[in-house]
């Protein structure tokens, strides 16, 4: 189950990013690519069984699965991939690259200040 070993390398990049500040962390979102093979739901489970108990118990996960492009080498033109396409749908050219596909990773962490009083 690798969506468990994700979920613990997304805690880790959280935990690097704030560094020991004194924050709450109220939500994690990462973007996931359509086409990276994770299942969201075996993500989202991993990460709060993970978290529960630590200093980030309580945040949230939000997953977010742009739809990849495909970017034309001939035409330039940048379209949405919707299905398995492997010509430019503009020109008809092979040229083409798939953008953002396999993507994973922590877009933002959203966080509570915690205020000293
Ligand atoms: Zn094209």
């Amino acid at each position: 189950m690798h969506e468990l070993s994700i979920a613990c390398s997304l805690i880790s990049i959280v935990k690097e990013t704030l560094h020991d500040r004194p924050c709450r962390v109220k939500a994690v979102v990462v973007r996931v690519g359509r086409l990276s093979n994770v299942l969201i739901d075996s993500l989202e489970f991993g990460f709060s069984a993970l978290i529960a108990g630590t200093e980030l118990d309580g945040a949230r996960l939000i997953v977010r699965q742009p739809d990849p492009l495909l970017l034309c080498g001939e035409c330039g033109q940048e379209t949405v991939l919707k299905e398995f396409e492997f010509a430019c749908p503009h020109c008809g050219s092979l040229n083409i690259t798939v953008k953002g596909g396999d993507d994973l990773f922590v877009e933002s962490i959203e966080v509570e200040e915690e205020t000293a009083s």
